[in-house]
C-alpha cells in the first residue's frame, strides 16, 4: 500500500487497541506504519528493484526498525523537548506500539500483489496473497471516513475503529471469493494459471471482479484479462529467454529476480541491434503496453538499458 493509506490504518485501528496507552504510543504506531517503505526511495533503478520490500518489510528485522521511533520519542521526551506530552513516557510501551504499526504495514503490504520479502534475510522469497495492488480505494476510502468520524466524534472512535475493520475484511473476503472463482474458470480450460489483480484502468480500480491471469506452462505462457465475468485473450507472452551470450546487466539481473510475473518480446532494429523489452503482466495497463525494462544489444555488447516502473518515461542505465 502506499504510505498515506499506512498511516491512516494505524490512525484508526490503533482505536481498537484496548490498553491504555500513553498519546507517544499512538504516534509511535502511525511512525511504525510509515517506516518501513523508507526503502522505497527512488534513489537509482537497482536500488528500487533490489531493496525496496525486502530488508524494512521483514517479520525477522522489524524489531530493529520498530525501535527507531519508539527510541527516538523516547530520547525526546528524556531531554524534555517535547514539553507537558513527553512526561512519563515509556519506552517499553513506545516499542509495542511502534511494533504494532511496523506489523500493520506488513499485513497491508502482503495482501496485494507486489510481492513483499517478509522472512529477509532468510529467504528472499516475495510472499503476496494478490487480493490487490498498491493503490485499493476499497481500503483508503473507508479509512479516511474513519478518521474524519473519529475526531468530531472521540466518543464514538472504537465503534467507528470496529466498523471500519469490518468494513476492511468484507472487502478482502470479497476479493478472494472472487480470485478463487477466476482461478477456477482458468483452470478449466486445462491451465496453470497465475491470477493477479487487474487495476490498468480507473474504473477498474473500482471493480472487485477484475484480474490478469497468466496462465500455462514453462515458456507457454498466455496472457487473459478477466473483468466483470467477461474473459479476453490477450495472445502469448513468452517469458525471458535463456540467453546465455546476453552480456552482464545488473538492472536486468535486478528485474528478472523482483518480478512475480514476467514478460519479455524481442526485435530486430534497423541499425542490426536486438531490442529486448520486458514487462510485467501485473502492472498491465489498459492499452497492454506495461514496459517495465528495455535492453539493446549488438555485436555482443550492451548498448543502454532503460527501466520504468508502468510509466513511459524510461531512465537510462548504460
Ligand atoms: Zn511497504
Amino acid at each position: 500500500m502506499e504510505g498515506i493509506t499506512h498511516a491512516l490504518s494505524a490512525a484508526v485501528l490503533s482505536q481498537l487497541v484496548p490498553l491504555d496507552w500513553h498519546t507517544g504510543a499512538a504516534v509511535c504506531m502511525v511512525a511504525g506504519s510509515v517506516l518501513p517503505d523508507a526503502d522505497g526511495l527512488p534513489l537509482w533503478p537497482e536500488h528500487y528493484l533490489r531493496v525496496h520490500r525486502g530488508m524494512t518489510h521483514s517479520l525477522v528485522t522489524s524489531p530493529v526498525v520498530a525501535l527507531i521511533p519508539a527510541a527516538g520519542l523516547f530520547v525526546l521526551g528524556r531531554l524534555d523537548l517535547l514539553g507537558h506530552a513527553g512526561a512519563g513516557m515509556r519506552l517499553g510501551p513506545l516499542f509495542l506500539a511502534s511494533l504494532a504499526g511496523v506489523w500493520l504495514h506488513l499485513l497491508l503490504d502482503w495482501i496485494n500483489s507486489y510481492g513483499t520479502q517478509l522472512l529477509w534475510p532468510l529467504s528472499r522469497r516475495r510472499y503476496a496473497l494478490d487480493l490487490n495492488v498498491i493503490v485499493d480505494p476499497f481500503i483508503s476510502l473507508p479509512l479516511i471516513a474513519g478518521l474524519v468520524g473519529i475526531l468530531a466524534r472521540p466518543g464514538w472512535r472504537r465503534w467507528i475503529a470496529l466498523g471500519c475493520a469490518f468494513l476492511l475484511l468484507v472487502h478482502l473476503t470479497a476479493c478472494a471469493l472472487l480470485r478463487r472463482r477466476a482461478t477456477a474458470r482458468l483452470a478449466r480450460l486445462g491451465q496453470t494459471v497465475r491470477v493477479f489483480p487487474y487495476k490498468g484502468t480507473l474504473a477498474a480500480m473500482f471493480r472487485w471482479d477484475s484480474w490478469v491471469a497468466l496462465a500455462g506452462r514453462g515458456n507457454e505462457q498466455k496472457v487473459y484479462r478477466l473483468v466483470g465475468g467477461r474473459m479476453e485473450d490477450l495472445g502469448m507472452r513468452p517469458q525471458p529467454p535463456d540467453g546465455p551470450d546476453w552480456p552482464p546487466d545488473g538492472l536486468r539481473e535486478a528485474f528478472l529476480d523482483w518480478s512475480r510475473a514476467p514478460a519479455c518480446s524481442m526485435h530486430k532494429d534497423e541499425d542490426g541491434s536486438v531490442r529486448l523489452r520486458f514487462e510485467d503482466v501485473r502492472f498491465m495497463r489498459a492499452d497492454g503496453d506495461a514496459t517495465l525494462l528495455v535492453s539493446r544489444i549488438r555485436g555482443g555488447r550492451l548498448l543502454e538499458t532503460r527501466f520504468s516502473f508502468g510509466g513511459p518515461s524510461l531512465r537510462s542505465h548504460v
